[in-house]
């Protein structure tokens, strides 16, 4: 019978060693010893190397989903006579080697804040193929990025019209802008990834969009290149993006009356498996019936097709990722529930919502194997928590490990490639895990892990000849 305490949607694998593909990045597999292997290398060893816990990336697996979101949004494109200029967004995984893969795929990049522009720079990411985005752009962020002749920032306020227009005056340049327009389309997906509801903070409303294009184009220090959205993230469906696409096109006849309108931006969100019961639409297939809803509508509007650009991140950085960890404690919980009981088992970890952030933030759900073996047991009903002060510090809500999971195991938790670095933090004065990237059987460091000498040394205070 199940265990009353497992949702609906999860369903004890037949085997409980297996990977499902849709989850594991490519190089993942079990060697002769049961033991899990990234890019031809144990998780031992990687351990034994960096540390646990650990974030690693395997490498193979980015560069093939680079160039497979390049070619469906450009095959997508190029089948109603436009093209799909593709920007990753560099908040789900950003890193100096992670740019160098973005742009030896071929891909443009999108930055969100001045920290991110810093790190696409210093990377060597030509200004051209950068994009900026972000609700609060500083007069500094902005100057840096007109002075680094960044291809588009993107306007998210009437005031930064102004704000834009004046730095790239007094540089003396011409800044391409894209309009971000909140097109009130309700992703589907949790209340704090969706973005283009009317009460939120991103965007213009739609019907001032012909007032702000007009304002923009009155000022010779900017050139508008076309209409902004981004609907939210982890989106399964289409028609949220069907829909932003026919709003924004909708106003774009009128707005071809006064000037050109040369792209439609439909932004990122494009969803991903985090366990086996997610199965999101092939990319493929969404980016061709994006695009032939977009060619729809031009033709119904008479106008000929924008140029069309997207910036996708999950599903690019988050496959892509594996977290592992050691188990340090297991309890049994006997949970009782309206006269039923059932024991859930608590394995902990060596991290938690320092290095993951999203079960706490958006009760997102993950999945977890014991990664330093095989094993025969039956499945038992776990959640794997951190080691933080709170009860919320939860890594994987809801799966089934292997009822002899055992102090000392090491667990690997997939599909951590996005959103998880990123928005990692030193709660509790954790030390944030190293990156390490795996390819062919060799790994390197992408970000080193951090030391308690690190998290003492802002500390003003801090007298280390007295410590
Ligand atoms: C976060 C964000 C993205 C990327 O979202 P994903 O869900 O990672 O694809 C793209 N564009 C904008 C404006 C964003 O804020």
């Amino acid at each position: 019978m199940k265990n009353p305490l497992a949702p609906d949607w999860l369903q004890e694998p037949k085997d409980l060693n297996s990977l499902e593909p849709r989850i594991w990045p490519r190089t993942a597999v079990r060697n002769a010893h049961g033991e899990l292997t990234l890019g031809g290398i144990g998780v031992r060893e990687l351990v034994r190397k960096h540390g646990s816990p650990i974030y690693v990336v395997d490498q193979e697996e980015f560069e093939a989903r680079l160039l497979m979101v390049r070619r469906a949004f450009t095959d997508a494109a190029s089948k109603i006579g436009s093209t799909s200029k593709i920007y990753y967004a560099s908040k789900s995984l950003l890193t100096t080697d992670v740019v160098r893969w973005v742009e030896a795929a071929g891909l443009s990049i999108d930055v969100s804040t001045g920290g991110e522009l810093a790190v696409a720079l210093a990377a060597g990411m030509p200004g051209e193929r950068i994009g900026m985005n972000g609700n609060n752009k500083s007069l500094v962020e902005i100057g840096r990025a007109v002075s680094a002749d960044v291809g588009a920032i993107v306007i998210d306020s009437e005031l930064e019209i102004e704000r834009i227009a004046s730095v790239a005056g007094a540089q003396d340049k011409v800044q391409a802008v894209r309009l971000r327009v909140n097109s009130g389309v309700h992703a589907h997906t949790h209340e704090y990834l969706a973005t283009a509801r009317e009460d939120q903070k991103f965007g213009i409303a739609i019907s001032d969009v012909p007032d702000l294009v007009q304002k923009i184009r009155s000022h010779s220090h900017l050139r508008f290149l076309g209409l902004h959205s981004h609907i939210g993230s982890q989106i399964f469906i289409v028609d949220g993006f069907v829909a932003a696409a026919e709003r924004l096109l909708d106003i774009y006849p009128q707005l071809l009356i006064d000037g050109e309108v040369p792209e439609l931006n439909l932004g990122g969100g494009f969803g991903i498996s985090y366990h086996r019961a997610e199965h999101p639409m092939e990319l493929s297939e969404l980016a061709t019936r994006i695009a032939s809803a977009v060619e729809a509508r031009c033709q119904k509007l008479g106008i000929s097709v924008p140029k069309l650009a997207f910036e996708p991140g999950r599903i690019i950085s988050g496959p892509t990722g594996v977290t592992i960890y050691s188990v340090g404690t297991i309890k049994d919980v006997l949970v009782s529930d309206s006269g039923a009981s059932a024991v859930r088992k608590y394995v902990s970890v060596d991290g938690g919502m320092s290095d993951n952030a999203r079960p706490a933030l958006y009760e997102a759900e993950y999945s977890v194997s014991i990664a330093s073996r095989k094993s025969a047991a039956t499945g038992a009903l776990s959640r794997v928590v951190g080691k933080h002060c709170e009860s919320g510090d939860i890594v994987v809500r809801n799966d089934y490990l292997p009822s002899d999971v055992a102090v000392n195991d090491l667990l690997a938790v997939p599909a951590t490639g996005a959103y998880c670095f990123s928005l990692s933090s030193n709660y509790n004065f954790v030390p944030r895990p190293a990156v390490v990237a795996v390819k062919a059987g060799a790994s390197h460091l992408l970000v080193r892990a951090e030391t308690e000498q690190d998290l003492l040394s802002r500390d003003a205070g801090y007298q280390p000849e007295k410590a």
